[in-house]
């Protein structure tokens, strides 16, 4: 398809739009219980596309032509430093998303390590249930990441197992407040007493937690503190488009000093154009999402963000309540708005499908068997959940006794021969054995890409029932399921499917 030769009409472009919009779920139908961050008032979602589209067209690259995007940053961030306890000192970043939040971090923790200790392979060293934006990160700067064991019961990260995996090269300590497969804490005051007696930077994620907590806190929610008045803290990374309730694309990474932001930047006066002073990873940005974040802050303001924080937990004790009743088993000690549960009579990637068909998106997940960490299903709780848990609940029983009927699955056992035949199980994956596959996965590619679609029945697009494919993802081992991960989205969004 190239360009139309004919322009389409205002009214049909809208009208195709619309069509297209038709496939997604919707975010403000309070059904979505991941990813879709929901306050449930409409007087706010207004204010913010009003907000957005007032600043889209403003390029945040060009401070010097768009001098706005400094005022609403300082404000932005004045109001994070203070919801996180940091001092004068303190400075911060507003990026668009944690994933870039987190990457500022990683590179201002590598090069104040190479600044300390001179070019040698620096490592991050995290609790296993830290984000894989941590990894991907490394892997783009050339550092290495060490996934450690947490408690099995709390799944609260490990302080004797962080120091334990620290070595020479070790530049990074991460701990999440909450994580995000569980919704619990790692101990942030044990870790930031280990890397302060290390000399090692010491990150904080508080991507989802950033902006709850404070006001779970002050509701009485037993929250221990995690922020900078921790002396070994040295950054911390916190999104508004979580819970506070912005549009999309808005995060800010937080430094306890000023000299630790200008690592994390990127200058360049080497070509015959304009000096690149770039803040953050991207260039080129709008302030559209920025506009939208100070909008959001301002309206919903203390009590705002406190009522909403009420209704999370109204919602989240009515959910838990309903899981218990249904003997769901609980993960960890909830103390987030991140509820996750397992079960040892049913089949929760079955379940999640059957929630899926009744309108419900919940999110499984794989666990780590090796880990003890069974498969799970996590749930995001926002403000909206507070008027539909009833129903969720409803559907969540008819959903577990119609799973209980079904057969077993196979595939997992078929999935689990596949990765044996290609003579790879989870234990005997290693660097080489990956290299030898990735130096013939085109070949590969190019022979069985589209028999493997076929079997997974993936040919037309995105199945609606995803068990199977989880039933995948835990069986094989993770290496090898990156990679037909990997080749099926390439051809899902090659094909337009
Ligand atoms: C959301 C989140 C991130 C970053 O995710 P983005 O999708 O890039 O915003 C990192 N860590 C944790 C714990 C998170 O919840």
């Amino acid at each position: 398809m190239g360009l139309p030769e004919k322009p389409l009409t205002k009214e049909e472009i809208i009208g195709r739009l619309e069509e297209c919009a038709k496939l997604d779920a919707d975010p403000y139908s309070g059904k979505l219980f991941t990813i879709a961050f929901e306050s449930g008032s409409e007087d706010l979602r207004n204010l913010l596309h009003r907000a957005f589209t007032m600043f889209m067209d403003k390029n945040i690259l060009d401070i010097t032509e768009f001098r706005s995007a400094i005022k609403l940053e300082k404000e932005i961030i004045d109001m994070a430093k203070s919801l996180m306890n940091a001092d004068e000192d303190g400075v911060g970043t507003f990026t668009f998303g944690g994933t870039e939040s987190v990457f500022l971090a990683v590179k201002a923790a590598r090069d104040s390590f190479f600044i300390k200790k001179g070019f040698q392979m620096p490592e991050i060293v995290m609790p296993v249930t830290g984000h894989p934006c941590y990894d991907k990160a490394a892997e783009y700067m050339g550092l290495k990441v060490v996934r450690v064991p947490v408690d099995q019961e709390i799944l609260e990260g490990d302080p004797d197992a962080i120091k334990e995996a620290i070595t020479d090269n070790t530049a990074m300590i991460v701990g999440s407040v909450p994580n995000w497969p569980f919704g619990t804490f790692d101990p942030i005051e044990k870790f930031a007493e280990i890397a302060a007696e290390k000399n090692i930077w010491f990150h904080v994620d508080a991507c989802v937690g950033g902006f709850i907590l404070p006001f779970l806190k002050k509701l009485g929610e037993s929250i221990p503190v995690f922020d900078f008045s921790i002396p070994g803290v040295s950054s911390i990374s916190m999104d508004p488009h979580k819970y506070a309730y912005s549009s999309i694309g808005s995060s800010i990474i937080l430094f306890r000093k000023s000299f630790n932001k200008m690592l994390s930047q990127y200058v360049n006066l080497r070509w015959p154009g304009y000096p690149i002073v770039n803040p953050g990873v991207l260039s080129s940005r709008s302030a559209g999402s920025l506009a939208a974040t100070w909008a959001a802050l301002h309206y919903a303001g203390e009590p705002g963000y406190l009522d909403l924080a009420r209704k999370i937990l109204k919602a989240r004790t009515l959910v838990v309540d309903n899981l218990e009743k249904l003997d769901f088993k609980i993960m960890g000690r909830p103390r987030s708005p991140i509820v996750a549960f397992s079960s040892e009579e049913v089949n929760v990637f079955q379940l999640s499908d059957e929630m899926l068909k009744k309108g419900w998106f919940l999110l499984p997940q794989r666990g780590i068997g090796e880990l003890s960490i069974p498969r799970s299903i996590h749930l995001t709780i926002t403000p909206i959940h507070e008027q539909l848990s009833k129903q969720f609940a409803l559907d969540l029983e008819e959903a577990k006794l119609a799973v209980s009927k079904m057969p077993p699955s196979e595939i997992g056992e078929m999935a689990k021969g596949f990765g044996m035949i290609m003579g790879l199980t989870a234990g005997e994956m290693d660097y080489e054995a990956l290299r030898q596959i990735m130096n013939k996965l085109e070949g590969y590619i190019d022979d069985y890409g589209p028999e493997l679609l076929k079997a997974f029945g993936l040919e037309e697009g995105l199945p609606q029932e995803m068990a199977t494919l989880n039933e995948l993802f835990d069986a094989l081992p993770p290496e090898i399921t990156e990679l037909l991960v990997n080749y099926v989205v390439t051809e899902i969004y090659r094909k337009g499917l």
